[in-house]
């Protein structure tokens, strides 16, 4: 079976599961959609009311952000695969639960073996902690880390820059760094890795030294 059969095959598992309860509330599942043969997979948190509508990822308003974001990096949304941690809506947008996360995990998992992408970008903390363990968002937002030999690339989730508009910016220019990733070779993402460990560095020390200032102000104020 050729990769994009297998793909449709999980999709077709993703739309009759049901192994969690959210299944009872759903009106349709969204497996995610894509070509199976993409540099990029993009993984958000769970579908919204519109997703669940639709059967389809990243529709509803943070999904034309996240057609935006895509622009950003000079990418069609026919070019990527875009998912989510849970497949089904979990009701009244409320976070998915651990059991929910790790029932669904089995479902992304297969799609990223599939797809085997170059890179994932994480959109959100759920999606971000599926790779990195007690990963700070503020901190390494933007900073790819090599992992089973592809970069994931934590970003904000859309949405988070519709609620505070100044995370606008910074998901754009996220974005915009996705295609000097992309056009380096696999043989050097450990040197992409490590110039960006020794930003990333910098960029802790001046958010901790900020951290420290304020604190003494707020000591002394
Ligand atoms: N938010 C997500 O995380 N995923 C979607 O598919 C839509 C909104």
């Amino acid at each position: 079976m050729d990769s994009t059969e297998r793909l449709k095959q999980v999709s077709e598992q993703v739309r009759t599961c049901n192994k969690c309860k959210l299944h009872l509330s759903r009106r349709l599942a969204v497996p995610g959609e894509g070509p199976a043969n993409c540099k990029i997979m993009l993984i958000g948190e769970g579908p919204g009311f519109h997703e669940n509508e639709q059967g389809r990822p990243f529709v509803g308003a943070s999904g034309k952000f996240l057609d935006e974001l895509l622009k950003m990096a000079g990418l069609e949304r026919s070019e990527v695969f875009i998912t989510n941690v849970v497949k089904c809506r979990p009701p009244q947008n409320r976070e998915p639960s651990e059991e929910e996360l790790l029932t669904c995990r089995p479902f992304l998992e297969e799609q990223i073996e599939i797809i085997n992408p170059e890179v994932i970008v994480t959109l959100g903390r759920y999606s971000m902690a599926h790779f990195i363990e007690n990963g700070k968002i503020s901190y390494i937002h933007g900073h790819p880390r090599q992992i089973n030999n592809r970069l994931i690339i934590p970003m904000y989730h859309p949405a988070a820059a519709l609620h505070q508009p100044s995370l606008k910016e910074v998901l754009l220019s996220d974005f915009s760094k996705i295609p000097g990733f992309l056009s380096k070779k696999t043989s050097s993402l450990n040197e992409i890795e490590s110039q960006d460990e020794s930003h990333l560095k910098d960029e802790i020390e001046q958010d901790e030294k900020k951290d420290n200032e304020t604190r003494q102000l707020s000591l002394f104020g």
